[in-house]
This record gives C-alpha cells, sequence and structure tokens, in this order.
C-alpha cells in the first residue's frame, strides 16, 4: 500500500451512519479502547480489515508488562510502576519522552486487573525465567502464553458486552475538517464503499510493517528480513498522519526477533538464551551478546553468513520453553534437534564438530565473558538441543504523538480534538531503533493506550 491507496478528504454531505466512538482495529489496542468506552456509555463501532479479529495480537506471545498488579502481589514480587518506567527507559536509552513512559507504567496494573477483575481473563506472571532488561517478573500472560488466547478472550469480552465489530471492512478514506475528524471511509472486499461519521476516532489500526515501502523508507537495515507480523497492518496511521499535519516520531523504531526458527517460521523463545543458550554462527562460533536483548538480536544474526545462526542449549531449558506453544509447535515440526553430544550436534546442523565443542567449553560459567555476557548457569549439558535460526521484523515501534489522554498531537504541542491513537498505531517506548524495544512494549502500548483512549473524553 502506497500513499496513493489511502486518502483524507473533506466529509460528504451525509454519512451512511453514525457512531459516537469509532475504532480502526480489533486487535488488543482496538478491543481494549471498545471495552473500556461502553464502560463510560458510549455507543461504539470497531471497523476490522480482515474476516476474524486476529492482528499481530494473535501472532504474538500475549504477554504484557505490568508492575504492581495483585497477580504479582500474590506471587510475592515487590514491584513499581516508578522502577518499571525506568526500565524501559534504560532500555531505549532514555530516548523515550519521559512523560509517555511513565504513562504506561503507571497504567498497566490496573488494565491488568480491570482485564482479570471485569472480563475474567486469568492471566498469571511469568516467574521462571527473566526477561533482558526487566528488572523484575512482571510479563502478565494468560495460561498457553499465546496471542491467539489473548485476541480471543478480548472479543469473546467484546461481543459479551454487546460491542458490533464489523469485519471485512477496511478503513481507506479519513474525512477531516479543519482540526476536527468527521468520519471514515470503509472499503468491502466487493469494493463497495461505506462512509461512517463519528463523534471520536481511535486509530487501532498498528504500525506499518506490512507496507514494504514504508519499511524500506523507514528501517532500510531490516528491510530485507522476514516480516513475521500481521500483513494487514498497512500503515494508514502515518499516512494519515503525513496528510493532516499530525505528529509522529520515532519511525525507525521496530521491535525485531533473532530466533525465529528457520526455514520454518516459528518463534523461538529468547528464554532458551536468557537460561544459559549460546547462538553460533556456521563457524561454530559465538559473534555478541545475547543477553541484550531479543529485538537487536535480528540485525546480528542477519549479519551472519547465509543470514542466519544456530541457538544452542540442552533439555533443561527446553523443558521451560515447552510452557509456549510455539516451542512446542517448533518441536512438532522437526524444528528443535537433540543429541547426545555437542559434537553430534553440530554435525546434524553441518557445524564444524570441534570448533563449536570449543565454543562451549570457553563459556566463563558464573563469570563474564569477552563480548560482556554474565553466564549464570548452570552449564550447558547432555542432552543438547539447537535450533537454525534467523531474524525477522515482528513490528514496528514509531508512529503517531499522542498526549496523557491518548489525545493525537500536532507538531507545535496542540491536540486533534477528537483523534486519539494507541497500540502500534501510536508512537511508542521504544526509542528510535531496535535496541530500545523492551520486552512487552508491544501489547503495553495497545493495553493502556487502548483503556485510555477508550475512557477519554
Ligand atoms: C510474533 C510476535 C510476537 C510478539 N510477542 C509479543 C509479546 O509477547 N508481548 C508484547 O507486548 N508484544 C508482542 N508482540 C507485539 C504485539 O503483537 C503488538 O505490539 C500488538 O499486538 C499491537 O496491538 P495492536 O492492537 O496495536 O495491533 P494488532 O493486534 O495488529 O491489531 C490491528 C488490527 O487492525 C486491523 N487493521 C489494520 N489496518 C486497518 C484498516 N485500515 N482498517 C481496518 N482495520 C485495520 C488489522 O487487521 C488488525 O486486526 C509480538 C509481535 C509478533 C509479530
Amino acid at each position: 500500500m502506497t500513499a496513493t491507496d489511502v486518502s483524507v478528504s473533506a466529509p460528504p454531505d451525509r454519512f451512511d451512519l453514525s457512531v459516537e466512538t469509532l475504532i480502526i482495529g480489533a486487535g488488543a489496542c482496538g478491543l481494549v479502547a471498545a471495552l473500556s468506552a461502553v464502560e463510560t456509555g458510549r455507543e461504539v463501532l470497531v471497523v476490522e480489515a480482515d474476516e476474524v479479529p486476529r492482528g499481530s495480537t494473535a501472532l504474538s506471545a500475549g504477554l504484557i508488562p505490568a508492575a504492581g498488579t495483585r497477580v504479582q502481589r500474590a506471587a510475592g514480587i515487590d514491584d513499581t510502576p516508578e522502577r518499571f518506567a525506568a526500565d524501559i527507559q534504560a532500555k531505549a536509552h532514555g530516548e523515550n519522552d519521559p512523560s509517555l513512559a511513565e504513562l504506561l507504567a503507571h497504567g498497566a496494573a490496573e488494565v491488568i486487573d480491570w482485564l482479570s477483575d471485569t472480563h475474567h481473563l486469568p492471566f498469571s506472571v511469568v516467574t521462571d525465567f527473566d526477561y533482558p532488561g526487566h528488572s523484575r517478573h512482571r510479563m502478565h500472560g494468560l495460561p498457553s502464553r499465546s496471542g491467539t488466547e489473548l485476541i480471543d478472550a478480548l472479543r469473546s469480552a467484546a461481543e459479551t458486552a454487546g460491542i458490533d465489530i464489523v469485519c471485512e471492512s477496511r478503513a481507506t478514506t479519513l474525512y477531516h475538517a479543519e482540526d476536527r475528524i468527521a468520519g471514515v471511509g470503509v472499503t468491502r472486499p466487493d469494493g463497495g464503499v461505506e462512509t461512517i461519521g463519528c463523534d471520536r476516532l481511535i486509530l487501532a489500526c498498528n504500525g506499518f510493517g506490512g507496507n514494504r515501502d514504508l519499511v524500506a523508507q523507514h528501517m532500510p537495515d531490516i528491510s530485507e528480513a522476514v516480516w513475521f507480523g500481521h500483513d494487514g497492518n498497512r500503515g494508514e496511521a502515518v499516512l494519515w498522519a503525513d496528510a493532516i499535519g499530525a505528529k509522529t516520531r520515532h519511525l525507525g523504531a521496530y521491535q525485531g526477533h533473532g530466533n525465529v526458527a528457520h526455514p520454518h517460521g516459528i518463534l523461538i523463545t529468547w528464554a532458551v538464551i536468557t537460561q544459559g543458550g549460546i547462538q553460533v554462527n556456521h563457524y561454530g562460533e559465538r559473534f555478541w551478546n545475547e543477553a541484550q536483548g531479543y529485538s537487536e538480536a535480528a540485525r546480528a544474526v542477519l549479519a551472519q553468513p547465509g543470514g542466519e545462526a544456530f541457538a544452542i542449549f540442552d533439555e533443561r531449558i527446553a523443558g521451560i520453553a515447552r510452557q509456549f506453544e510455539d516451542f512446542k509447535r517448533a518441536e512438532a515440526a522437526g524444528a528443535v534437534r537433540t543429541d547426545d553430544t555437542i559434537e553430534g550436534l553440530a554435525r546434524v546442523f553441518g557445524l564444524p564438530p570441534t570448533a563449536l565443542g570449543e565454543t562451549l567449553a570457553q563459556i566463563p560459567w558464573g563469570q563474564i565473558d569477552e563480548f560482556g555476557r554474565r553466564f549464570e548457569g548452570p552449564p550447558l549439558c547432555a542432552r543438547f538441543c539447537g535450533v537454525r535460526v534467523t531474524g525477522a521484523l515482528f513490528h514496528t515501534q514509531g508512529g503517531l504523538c499522542v498526549d496523557a489522554d491518548a489525545r493525537v498531537l500536532r507538531p507545535d504541542g496542540g491536540a486533534f480534538s477528537n483523534l486519539f491513537a494507541g497500540g502500534g498505531a501510536a508512537c511508542g517506548v521504544s526509542g528510535s531503533a531496535d535496541s530500545g524495544y523492551l520486552s512487552g512494549n508491544g501489547l503495553l502500548a495497545a493495553a493502556v493506550l487502548g483503556r485510555i483512549a477508550g475512557r477519554s473524553n
């Protein structure tokens, strides 16, 4: 999709239908916004391009970070929004607007508690491994640790609340007069167009990862990588922002992932690395400090011969990774290979056995290695496991700048009175590039900004 496929225009004389709150996109952000808006007595309509709402949310592990939730307290985890905001800022090298980081860090616990209490989503905290950059266990997920379970639970909550979701309706035209949004035009699969007027518009249509032109323009270093997000997220929000003079920021920011099983295309949880696993290249050698994070891992892996690497871990770690459906799928697909010896595992992947053996022998367990990584142990031992992996683009992190009400801003600091944005449509808190992404920043912005936008006046 290019700028010519989406448009901004003056409102028609009359709309086919009108609603108070119109939401574009039925991912996590759109559905949280809808549930929040109906609570305040508003009339809500969600338009969704796909046949069934899924979005990137369904592709994710569905883990939402939050500090100070009741589930955390019950698990004896002492955490605060201030500490969470500091972790977000540290990972993003202080590049985020501090007030946005604080807004998200302070709002997350309320969203998790509300989804648990009011909509009966059974969240629990991941406590058996550490996500890089989080100083406390604060990733909240549903039992299967899958985004499909999250989006299905949100959709069923929306159905129970009587929220109308109109599927197979892609918003393509934004109707705009002076500083107000009047409505949108949606295109149906048969090419028919319907106009919908609104008092408030919430952009919950995620970022532009599914738009190769925009990716090449804003993040050329990852533009050749596998696109692992939802293909329908094609950047209407930033294209409209350009046309109406809204402020955007950090359009070069993204979450990559350097541990996608290749060629199977299945996400291998980064827990296999944080628990003591390593990544090696075709020479059987390590090439970077894997502890930095999985987002920057994408570029590190793509820079290796063949644009691929091998995640090496052991059966103990595989046992932890099995709480993720994706990992079990990868095992069923034959992506996870095992052997009783490290040399045997090397042969499975065509790696030099002696070199891989030496790489493993050189790991300074309990100390810091030459790349700056601290290895806590226990040391890897038989039975050894490995996966051939590559780097992928997961989702974009830049977008429209919003204020504390999730209202879209202009470059001069003023706000559009009835236009809101959240999730991947808004500028998140991952700094300006790939290394600022703290685990969960994606759903954090979807859940918290969705909740705020839904309730704002
Ligand atoms: C493999 C993978 C794993 C991830 N794991 C995690 C994780 O564990 N934790 C985390 O925080 N984040 C994770 N993320 C990121 C996370 O999925 C996203 O940040 C989050 O889902 C964004 O939510 P959203 O509602 O903004 O977008 P989406 O869930 O993508 O929803 C947007 C919706 O808008 C619709 N849409 C788009 N354009 C239009 C239009 N013009 N008209 C109508 N509808 C439109 C789309 O079809 C889609 O349904 C992961 C991402 C991927 C790809």
